[in-house]
């Protein structure tokens, strides 16, 4: 038995092909610049002997359909995997399910026009999705496909935490509140800490700490989002690599007065110029820390200032909790990068919050820990797997409705 994992970008397939029973990877690639002449398919699978090997497809792909078609060519040449068409299951990364989709939701057309009413909210990232699940539906009419979104797992906050203070009217007409992301990142790390910690999910108050080029954090109350740090899109929130995160929105008219910027070009710095980059000039915490040992006094801006507003967030989710018995890092930076760990903790004994040097300078593949031993709070390095979680959840959405049906 095995599920696929697609997540489609609106020029790009990424997949990920699991056992569905043990789930070990057979397979896996990203194809990239779909509808481009130079189109490139880079093949991973598993062999015979343990060993993933490797094979580069250089072929003009029009489309996701044909996109797909090369995946499946590249299945059955590497090996005995078969075919697409035997699959268990496809499951498909959705980013935004509004207030639609609280859970992972088999496909069929009705799902698939309310995933594209949904457009109007995250106009970059739906129509790619969609194009993705309409190719696999096409070209694999007979295998059940779900959906899983971004935003479901932070359907549970409550209204005042979800609501802006706008006209009412805002939310019951047009849809504006938080939605939050990265859902699938806490809920899986949230699982992962619980499992390390021996204790079961309900009965523990957990902050994760999703920090990537995209970062956001989440108050999580047995398992159940009750806040989290990006809004009605991705742009709230932390410091990012290039979104700016939490801003006056009183700037947007500020530089549109002042500057005449247009609200088009106010978008794009926003989201592509700002944060990390708006700082330092570079996005990418690795270079900017070989930036700032270096002396560069803007890249030590930049990541002072990143760990300043993951610090906040820490103290915000702790007084919404109460009681907090665990943090988790995760996500490039959160499970690379002790430094920002340290910053971000820093200074936070007085809430039992209190990191141990030597242990957060350790390096694993697996679940650590990086709390000194009288700290009330356990500070643990989870590795996230948002393509795990979501072949998890495929299987687990499909298999009750095999069931009935058999
Ligand atoms: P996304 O999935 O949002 O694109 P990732 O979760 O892959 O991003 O995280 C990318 C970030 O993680 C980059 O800023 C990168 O520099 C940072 N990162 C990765 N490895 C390290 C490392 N060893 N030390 C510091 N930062 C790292």
């Amino acid at each position: 038995m095995r599920v696929l994992v697609i997540n489609s970008g609106s020029s790009s397939i990424k997949y990920r092909m699991f056992n569905a029973e043990d789930f070990t990877v057979l397979a896996a690639g990203l194809l990239e610049r779909v509808g481009e002449a130079d189109s490139r398919l880079t093949h991973h699978w598993l062999s015979a002997s343990g060993e993933y090997g490797e094979t580069v497809y250089d072929r003009q792909i029009q489309n996701h359909r044909e996109g797909l078609m090369l995946v499946d060519a590249a299945l059955a040449e590497s090996g005995s995997l078969g075919s697409l068409s035997e699959l268990f299951g496809v499951g498909h990364r959705v980013v935004h399910g509004g207030e639609v989709f609280h859970k992972p939701t088999l496909i069929d057309k009705t799902v698939i026009e309310a995933i594209r009413k949904l457009i109007p909210l995250a106009p970059l990232h739906n129509p790619a999705n969609l194009a993705g699940i309409e190719a696999s539906m096409e070209h694999l009419p007979n295998v059940p496909q779900v959906a899983i979104f971004d935003t479901s797992f932070h359907q549970t906050m409550p209204q005042h935490s979800f609501l802006y203070a706008l006209p009412y009217e805002l939310y019951t007409e047009h849809h504006v509140r938080r939605y939050g992301f990265h859902g699938t990142s806490h809920q899986y790390v949230s699982k992962k800490a619980a499992e390390h910690l021996g204790k079961p999910l309900e009965g523990l108050n957990i902050i994760t700490l999703h920090l990537g080029n995209g970062a956001s954090a989440a108050a999580l109350k047995g398992g159940r989002s009750m806040d989290t740090s990006m809004g009605m899109t991705p742009l709230e929130g932390l410091m990012m690599g290039t979104r700016c995160g939490d801003l006056d929105p009183a700037i947007h008219f500020y530089l549109w007065r002042s500057s005449g910027i247009s609200n088009e070009g106010l978008e794009s710095l926003l989201n592509h110029q700002s944060g990390l980059r708006g700082i330092c000039g570079v996005n990418d915490m690795r270079e900017i820390q070989h930036m700032a040992d270096q002396g560069n006094p803007r890249a030590l801006l930049a990541m002072d200032m990143f760990c300043y507003r993951v610090k906040k967030y820490i103290g915000a989710y702790y007084a919404v909790m109460g009681r907090v018995d665990a943090i988790v890092f995760t996500g490039g930076i959160g499970e690379n990068a002790p430094r920002i760990r340290k910053g971000a903790c820093k200074g936070l004994d007085p809430l039992g919050i209190l990191l141990d040097d030597e242990k957060n300078e350790s390096r694993s593949k697996d679940v650590f820990e990086i709390q000194r031993t009288e700290g009330s709070v356990r500070l643990l390095v989870v590795p996230t797997n948002e393509e795990l979680e979501i072949a998890q959840q495929t299987v687990k959405k499909i298999l009750p409705s095999t069931a009935e049906k058999s």
